[in-house]
């Protein structure tokens, strides 16, 4: 039993975030509130002028997005440690409609600035006086020949409710009608099964008790088979259609292009994988020996191989550790972490009411990133300290060396920063505990672990996706029947040389929400692989390296994201940073192998 929750008050305060950096009080956050609804009504002067100064208008719309910032970002971040008080609710939901009503007041700009005439946005976009939002200009003209006339665009708008549909069927089915049978546990008692609870189920050293929770959650996803199939499908259905409607190839474009990311980085990503399948292999069967089992199955694969080890990191030696895992980032990178530990940056402890989880929010330019933390005593939570800072110096770096229209980092590298911090802190470590067995076997393993589940998994969904809206772009009918075989013959080919693949599995695809948001899961994949090189990079080649990764995260999004990575001698357009991405999995496996051997 977890220890009883402190309450907010009793959490000394150099633990807590501390928001009067960013207004006193909440009486400042209200007299601020008011401004920017004053701001709003005054850009909604523009409606239908826009062509008469378009230049103006576009500071304008980006001065107000700046000035409604810090009012959002107070209201969310007060409301997220006590979920419970209502003045903090009170201030997010008034925040929230404060945002209803700005875009509402703001709809018109974007359509009439694409209204514009090509040369004029283009000479706009190239004057130098409007270096500022030249990325943005650069997105809006790409997106011009996907943008449709007004009706029509007013139609798709219309449509938008519709098109969510999918996604609310299937969490309504999932998150409140569907319920799981107990699982019997080692005592003849039952334990209660949910998606919450099957994460630690599943990493069980009982192998009953993981085979009961896989079987009762794949079984009950199966029974309800053909309505998630339904429901999937016209998931799908709509991807294809808003992609034909905005005239893109394939869904898959759609997504792609407005993020400038090649389609050829997402092919790589498949065959780079393919090709370290056998490595793959190699792991799962060093898993089956370790666990000592005749058959690996897939309920199997997410049992920890390396037993009691516990290492008690208080918060204090845990941002100890972070320090000593990041030195190859260089002192001023340090410096700001150091900065960020005593300046009120992060919420350490969990608390009642307080969100759980952790995130870090970055879009403060004139303050500086919050963290939340719910910090317990172990390693992984340490290694959670890096990860929400490595976001927390990517919005750092990218805010105060770009002007605001530009600081925003793409989805695709967002990960990047965070998982290239533990990764170089698990490489780092390694030295620091090269005398301590049971730790180094344990982090080799949580780094396993990273690749299988974030590379090889998030790849393999990836593929499963293509394959669903390839299908139904030639028209062949997504069933309950062609989606499992598909689903089914992936497994196969990722597991099959090891693992003794259960029917069952089949099913798995039913269950991942990640699916509704089409072409998104490939971005964990790529994200890590990049992080992985980077690291790879910084550790072998040291201070020009460093320098290097410095430009990436000063880069925001005023290059596309692909050139930004390019700017840290990482070019995912090529296979190159899978490759040695998936090298550093083959050298892991073989130290693994060597520390559990010694
Ligand atoms: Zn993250």
């Amino acid at each position: 039993m977890a220890a009883k929750l402190r309450k907010r008050e009793e959490i000394p305060a150099q633990y807590k975030w501390d928001l009067s950096h960013i207004y006193p009080d909440d009486a400042a956050w209200e007299a601020a509130l008011a401004d920017v609804l004053a701001s709003g009504k005054k850009f909604a002067a523009w409606e239908g002028k826009v062509a008469e100064n378009p230049r103006q208008a576009i500071r304008e719309y980006f001065d107000l997005n700046q000035q409604a910032e810090p009012v959002f970002s107070y209201a969310f971040l007060r409301g997220e440690t006590d979920n419970g008080d209502p003045v903090a609710q009170g201030l997010r939901a008034r925040a929230s409609q404060m945002g209803v009503q700005l875009s509402t007041a703001m709809s018109f700009f974007e359509p009439e600035l694409l209204s514009l005439d090509d040369a004029l946005l283009a000479e706009i976009a190239a004057d130098p006086a409007m270096a500022d939002y030249d990325a943005f200009l650069r997105n809006l003209i790409r997106q011009k020949p996907h943008t449709l006339p007004a009706e029509q665009e007013k139609l798709l708008a219309m449509m938008g409710q519709v098109a969510q549909a999918p996604n609310h069927i299937f969490g309504m089915l999932t998150d409140v009608d569907m319920s799981f049978p107990p699982v019997q546990m080692p005592d003849g008692t039952t334990a209660e099964l949910t998606e919450g609870t099957y994460s630690q189920f599943i990493r069980s050293e009982d192998r009953e008790v993981r085979k009961s929770a896989f079987d009762g959650i794949m079984n009950t996803y199966g029974s309800f088979g053909s309505t998630i199939a339904a429901t999937y499908n016209g998931s799908v259905q709509n991807d294809v259609f808003q992609a034909r409607a905005r005239h893109y190839a394939t869904a898959r474009d759609a997504r792609m292009e407005p993020l400038e990311i090649p389609t050829s980085v997402y092919d790589n990503l498949i065959s780079e994988v393919h090709a370290a399948i056998p490595v793959l292999n190699e792991y799962l069967a060093l898993r089956k020996a370790l666990m000592g089992l005749d058959e690996l199955h897939m309920y199997d694969l997410y049992t920890p191989m390396v037993k009691d080890f516990h290492m008690e990191l208080s918060y204090d030696k845990a941002f100890d550790l972070v320090l000593e895992g990041l030195k190859p980032m260089g002192e001023d990178y340090l410096a700001k972490l150091r900065e960020a530990r005593v300046g009120g940056w992060i919420d350490v402890y969990p608390s009642k009411g307080k969100s759980s989880g952790a995130f870090s929010s970055g879009n403060l330019r004139d303050v500086h990133p919050y963290v939340l933390l719910n910090h317990n005593d172990n390693l992984s939570d340490t290694f959670t300290i890096a990860h929400e800072l490595g976001h927390s110096m990517h919005s750092f770096y990218s805010n105060t060396n770009q002007p605001a229209p530009k600081s925003d980092y793409s989805l695709f590298v967002a990960e990047v920063a965070s998982t290239c911090n533990e990764a170089t802190m698990i490489r780092h470590l390694l030295k620091t505990f090269a005398d301590d067995k049971k730790a180094l076997a344990y982090l080799l393993n949580h780094f396993l672990e990273q690749f299988r589940t974030t590379v090889f998994r998030q790849t393999m969904f990836a593929e499963f996706e293509l394959i669903a809206h390839t299908m139904a772009e030639q028209g062949q009918p997504l069933t309950r029947e062609s989606l499992s075989k598909a689903y089914y013959e992936l497994n196969q080919k990722y597991y099959g040389a090891v693992c003794t693949v259960d029917e069952n599995i089949a099913n798995e695809w039913m269950r991942i929400p990640h699916f509704y948001r089409s072409y998104y899961v490939y971005v964990y994949a790529t994200g890590l692989c990049a992080a992985v090189s980077l690291s790879d990079k910084i550790l072998s080649e040291g201070e020009s390296a460093v320098r290097d990764y410095r430009k990436f995260l000063s880069a925001g999004c005023a290059v596309p994201p692909i050139d930004a990575l390019k700017l840290a001698g990482i070019d995912m357009s090529s296979p190159e940073p899978i490759r040695r991405a998936l090298g550093v999995f083959k050298d892991t496996l073989a130290q693994f192998k060597a520390v559990i051997m010694a």
